[in-house]
């Protein structure tokens, strides 16, 4: 029996986590958290029988108490909550498929009780990768990915020796604004940013591919897991979403892994490295294929991708700015409070704004994402 838990459960990561634990019988969930969705977390419960389940607010954690009243389950509620789930001694492997900078104290507290780490959670490297990974080293856990691109590059690594990679390349659709102008983009609504052309993933994380915010982070999340320099990972416009990215060694050779679009694949092969599993589904077909494409990102279009990698260059406090920024106004431009275009003006504002922390501790990455947030409100108030 394999032991795991998952945060972020009734998420796109999360959902399509437990589809995997139900095609598995030899995988046990022994906890789970989510935001406010009782209703759904009950019927999980129902079916998976964790002994310990975690809502964010309060009042969904009464709720559910109401709604699993027959049943053996503790639930808790609130970070104290999520931080028992995450250094509960129960199980082996973390599913962080919680979305946002909320998971930085629980990966923390996972890593420290000597959890495998399965990691969706993206905003957590980016933002506090320089402590994460060294953390994860002392402790002896491995940081495995569950984000597709990262996973192909960790298959495209496996039996190679690191030190001769020569380069990264990591694969973007390009979203469903690729090709528009900035003036088509002015004009577009969350709607429109909602319709992804080859993923189907929660609200947040479709926003940021249809800016290429998505690409940034990923290149921040590449450089933490893979131990790279910024300068040797290259993001490739590949609008099929076959090749789910490749790297380069010094022989010139180029190694990727290829696929259908299907979130569960690299969940799968995270909860069971080294091990491959027979897996249900659309095979890669390349005569009804025909052609896979390429092109270079237009980063004068999707500026975020440029903010993006600045914020990386710069490093310390920067990122978690670009982050919260982003966070932030991805929630406004969902609620249709500002157009699409403001997403990446908001963040150049807040990120031009800040004085950068190096090497910045947990308080101190919580600190600048509550002043960006606050930043944000003095921008809009005025
Ligand atoms: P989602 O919005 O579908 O799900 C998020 C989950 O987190 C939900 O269960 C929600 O209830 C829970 N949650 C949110 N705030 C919480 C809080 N404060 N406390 C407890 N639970 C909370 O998001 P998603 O698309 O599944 O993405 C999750 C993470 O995985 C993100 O970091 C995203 O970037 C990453 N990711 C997602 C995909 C994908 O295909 N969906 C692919 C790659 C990476
Ligand atoms: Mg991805």
């Amino acid at each position: 029996m394999k032991k795991i838990a998952i945060l972020g459960s009734t998420g796109s990561i999360g959902t399509q986590t437990l589809e995997i634990v139900r095609d598995n019988p030899d995988l046990q969930v022994m906890g789970l958290a989510a935001g406010s969705n009782a209703a759904l977390m009950e019927k999980q419960i129902r079916e998976f029988h964790p002994a310990l389940a975690v809502m964010w607010s309060e009042e969904a954690a009464k709720e559910l108490r109401g709604r699993t009243a027959d049943l053996p389950v503790k639930v808790l509620s609130g970070m104290e909550g999520l931080l028992a789930l995450a250094s509960d001694a129960s199980y082996e492997i973390l599913v962080t498929a919680i979305v946002g900078m909320i998971g930085i104290r629980p990966t923390i507290a996972a890593i420290e009780s000597g959890k495998t780490i399965a990691l969706a959670n993206k905003e957590t490297l980016v933002t506090a990768g320089h402590l994460i990974m060294p953390l994860a080293k002392k402790h002896k856990v491995p940081i495995l990915p569950v984000d597709s691109e990262h996973s192909a590059i960790f298959q495209s690594m496996n039996g190679e020796d690191k030190k001769q990679v020569s380069k990264i390349l990591l694969t973007a659709s390009g979203g469903p604004f690729r090709g528009r102008s900035r003036q088509e983009l002015a004009g577009m609504r969350a709607e429109d940013a909602l319709k992804h052309p080859n993923w189907s993933m929660g609200r947040k994380i479709t926003v940021d591919s249809a800016s290429l915010v998505n690409k940034a982070l990923e290149v921040m999340e590449a450089r933490w897991l893979f131990d790279v320099e910024l300068d040797s990972i290259q993001v490739v416009i590949h609008p099929q979403s076959i090749i789910h990215s490749m790297v380069e060694y010094v022989d010139g050779a180029v190694i990727a892994q290829l696929g259908m679009p299907d979130m569960k694949l690299p969940i799968q092969y995270a909860l069971f490295y080294p091990e491959r599993r027979p897996m249900a589904g659309e095979r890669v077909d390349f005569f009804k294929l025909g052609q896979i494409t390429f092109e270079r990102p237009d980063t004068e279009v999707f500026t975020g991708l440029k903010l993006g990698m600045q914020a990386a260059r710069t490093g310390g406090s920067m990122p978690t700015v670009f982050n919260a920024a982003n966070e932030k106004a991805v929630a406004m431009f969902l609620n249709h409070s500002i157009g699409f275009l403001e997403i990446p003006e908001l963040i150049e504002k807040c990120m031009n704004h800040h004085r950068v922390i190096e090497n910045p501790n947990v308080n101190e990455i919580l600190q600048a994402e509550a002043e960006t947030y606050e930043y944000i409100e003095h921008i809009k108030e005025n």
